[in-house]
């Protein structure tokens, strides 16, 4: 039996699924990944959340980079994996997706909001970070680039940023504890395009792993728990996934 058999039995087999995404989802979609050479996250030193706080330069370095690379982002269209995984939530197989990706693309493929997890946040949405009410990009971009003004939000005059968790923000508890509870319940934990080292999020194949569930690691390259997995699967996600899935 080779590795696309055996992953199409552990899911065949599973009754409660739960996918743990991450950037390498999104590659065949066009958008690069963390460690990609050249790649725009590998361009820049991150802006870290308080300086986006204390300093209004900061949050207009911040801005200028969203729009200097936000076309890559408004591009990008769900791919085969993305398909795939919307498929076994359709089939009532998958109760969730954790992501570390911030592209929105799990949504656009047509999952449920309410069945994508999002630890670091969107990047295709903006929100004031007082009250929490949610801007969109378009006026933002328009106000930032013909006059240089900074968002403000509409309701309470907050300060606005795009709705993703910056370095040395906290991570979301709502989500956070979502996620722990959808790991903890599911009985195949497939991880699928993560380097797996981006802590806490990378804690979760082992909580999965604890509470008695299978755990797969579909990924290019070797990840740092690859020991730990029942199958490993190093190959490509998109083609992989639809032979597993049976879509395209
Ligand atoms: P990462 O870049 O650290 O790891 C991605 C992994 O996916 C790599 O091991 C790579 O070999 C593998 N990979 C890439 N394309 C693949 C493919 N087509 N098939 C199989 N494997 C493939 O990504 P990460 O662990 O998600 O961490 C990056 C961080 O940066 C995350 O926290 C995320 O928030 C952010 N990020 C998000 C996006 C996005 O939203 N699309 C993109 C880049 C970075
Ligand atoms: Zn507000």
């Amino acid at each position: 039996m080779d590795d696309t058999e055996r992953l199409h039995e552990l899911i065949a087999g599973a009754r409660r699924i739960v996918a743990f995404t991450g950037a390498g989802i999104s590659t065949e979609s066009g958008i690069p990944d963390f460690r990609s050479p050249g790649g725009i996250w590998t361009k820049y030193q991150p802006i870290y959340f308080d300086d986006f706080m204390s300093s209004e330069e900061m949050r207009r370095e911040a801005w200028r980079r969203k729009f200097a690379t936000d076309e890559t982002m408004v591009k990008a269209e769900p791919n085969a994996g993305h398909r795939a995984l919307a498929k076994l939530v359709e089939r009532g197989k998958m109760s969730a997706i954790i992501t570390q990706n911030i592209d929105g693309l799990h949504q656009r493929s047509g999952i449920p909001d309410a069945k994508v997890i999002e630890l670091h946040g969107n990047t295709t949405y903006a929100t004031c970070l007082d009250c929490g009410q949610r801007h969109e990009l378009a006026p933002i971009k328009k106000a930032f680039e013909s006059k240089g003004a900074l968002p403000v939000c509409t309701k309470c005059d907050g300060i606005v940023k795009t709705a993703t968790i910056s370095f040395g923000q906290a991570m979301p508890e709502i989500q956070m504890a979502r996620a722990q509870d959808e790991t903890m319940g599911c009985d195949l934990f497939i991880v699928l395009g993560s380097s797996l080292v981006v802590y806490p999020a990378a804690g979760f194949p082992k909580i999965a792993k604890r509470k008695g569930a299978k755990l797969v690691i579909l990924n290019r390259e070797e990840t740092d728990q690859d020991d730990d997995a029942d199958l490993v699967v190093h190959a490509e996600i998109g083609p992989t996934l639809s032979r597993v899935v049976g879509v395209n």
